[in-house]
């Protein structure tokens, strides 16, 4: 029998002059990006938050602390990777992930297609099983004027 899962995983970062701005493994051009102890990808944020959660293996920050030195810079993909190789470990294998961008900042409808590409390739499963959506905030909200972006994501699971 095929047991599944669901995960979800939230995840908020200030954009700031100076950092590239990189989201989903992608860097997109704009003239902020996501401060951080890591490079600030709060897409693969989210999503391996969600990926770990539906595991009930924790979360990131638990896992990879950002008072730890060694994650200091750390590329994102490298955590993702590394939740991916958890959950598999148990035996699950991810089924599909569902992301909202909610963000003022850099537009995502451009390099939507690219940021689903490279999700999925990190999570080894087929585009079509990524989902990634922008939304703004009307102007309104911490978030507004691009001073921050904030994620969601879902995740499912499986194992037989
Ligand atoms: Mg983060």
């Amino acid at each position: 029998m095929t047991t599944i899962r669901t995960g979800i995983g939230f995840d908020v970062h200030r954009l700031v002059e100076g950092r590239p701005c990189i989201l989903g493994g992608v860097e997109l051009p704009h003239p902020t990006g996501p401060d951080g102890h890591s490079d600030g990808d709060a897409v693969l944020h989210a999503v391996s938050d969600a990926v770990l959660g539906a595991a009930g293996l924790d979360d990131l920050g638990t896992r990879f602390p950002d008072t730890d030195e060694e994650w200091k810079g750390a590329d994102s993909r490298d955590l993702l990777r590394a939740s991916l190789a958890a959950v598999s470990e148990e035996g699950w294998r991810v089924g599909n992930v569902d992301v909202v961008i909610a963000t003022e900042g850099p537009r995502i409808a451009p390099h939507r297609a690219e940021m689903r590409a490279s999700v999925a390739a990190l999570l080894g499963i087929s585009t079509d099983c990524v989902n990634i959506k922008g939304k703004t905030l009307e102007g309104l909200g911490a978030l507004a004027g691009g001073a921050g972006i904030a994620v969601q994501a879902a995740c499912l699971i499986e194992r037989d």
